[in-house]
């Protein structure tokens, strides 16, 4: 009997590899164009997708197509609304990747509160020099961390930093009472969340609400000592109005995991910026995270190719209805 057909468009676990390997046949092909991505979908049964934009066009030319498994948990890239009409299963990785994205967020406001990445380069450019002693730090005691979207990593964020003595606020689509009284986390709105906030983090999905709400205008109500942390995805901020704050120190600095175009082009001008810290979306890579989410996505895709329900379903219409 034929195995069923499975792409995979991101770097997945071997021992994850090895699993799928047994229910299907794989092919691992990454960076493709949306040709070609149009044409290797004509004969698959499932897809583990990295970053790839999977539009109603690739939908609708993926025939055999029963589930869309989306390596992460931001699933922006992927027409849900299509998906669900032509009743593919989309699903996630959610929660495994929690802990690495917020120990990511951690690590920026390590680096910016203590200059560490600055301090690095001060000894390796030879002027560690004891008459011309290295610029102070600051320390995070007291300091207030902003957390706009208290959602998984929103919540994991504030769990570490209580442990530094922040006051921690946040603003998020919903109050969270709970968390609210775990944490000793305060809500604010939008605006004062921006005033008050000393470090902020970004954790929202990249929606039509969230797109941009970090533009022009948000950057007038910051602190000019403030230090923004984007992990969640570039398109939440205007990436064009960041630079132009952070190179007239409007804000103090920025630490960037996530870009509107990546990998982020060379001749971007964010690049040339001193006060940036830059990652090249790393937030969930580790090797014990990543083992976890690619056994999470290639279990769901067993599922299906048995004909059974996926477990971490986003589209859930599909089995309400
Ligand atoms: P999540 O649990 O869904 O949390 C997102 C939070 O944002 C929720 O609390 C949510 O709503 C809130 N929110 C949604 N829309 C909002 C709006 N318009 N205004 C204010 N708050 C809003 O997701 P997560 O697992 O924490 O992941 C968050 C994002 O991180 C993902 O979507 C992904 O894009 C990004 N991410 C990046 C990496 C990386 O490698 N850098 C890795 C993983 C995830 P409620 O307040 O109603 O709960």
């Amino acid at each position: 009997m034929m195995k069923p057909k499975v792409l995979i468009t991101c770097m997945m676990a071997p021992e994850a590899l090895k699993k799928i390997k047994l229910f299907a046949e794989i092919k691992i092909k990454s960076s493709l164009s949306k040709k070609q991505l149009l044409k290797e979908v004509k004969d698959i049964d499932a897809v583990i997708l990295g970053t790839d934009n999977f539009d109603r066009e690739l939908i609708n030319s993926a025939t055999r197509l029963k589930i869309i498994a989306r390596f992460g948990v931001g699933y922006n890239n992927v027409d849900i609304k299509s998906s669900t009409r032509k009743k593919i299963f989309v699903t996630y990785t959610p929660n495994v990747l929690s802990d690495a994205v917020a120990d990511l967020t951690v690590g920026f406001i390590l680096a910016f509160s203590r200059k560490i990445i600055q301090a690095n380069d001060h000894i390796k450019t030879g002027n560690w020099n004891e008459n011309a002693p290295f610029p102070l730090g600051s320390d995070l005691k007291n300091k207030t961390l902003g957390i706009i979207g208290l959602g998984r990593i929103g919540i994991k964020v504030a769990e570490r930093v209580c442990a530094f003595n922040m006051r921690l606020i946040y603003f998020s689509r919903t109050r969270k009472n709970r968390i609210e009284e775990k944490y000793g986390i305060k809500f604010r709105t939008f605006k004062n969340l921006l005033k008050e906030s000393d470090y902020i983090s970004i954790n929202v999905p990249l929606t039509k609400e969230t797109e941009r709400m970090i533009g022009k205008e948000e950057f007038k109500f910051m602190k000019k000592t403030a230090f923004l942390i984007n992990t969640a995805r570039g398109d939440v901020i205007d990436q064009q109005s960041l630079h132009q704050a952070l190179r007239n120190k409007r804000i103090a600095g920025a630490g960037l995991d996530v870009f509107q175009q990546e990998p982020i082009p060379l001749n971007d001008p964010i690049l040339k910026l001193q006060n940036v810290i830059l990652t090249p979306h790393i937030g969930s890579g580790t090797v014990e995270t990543r083992l976890s989410m690619s056994l999470m996505a290639v279990n769901d895709v067993i599922r299906v190719l048995e004909g059974k329900r996926p477990i971490h379903l986003i589209n859930k219409d599909l089995v309400e209805n």
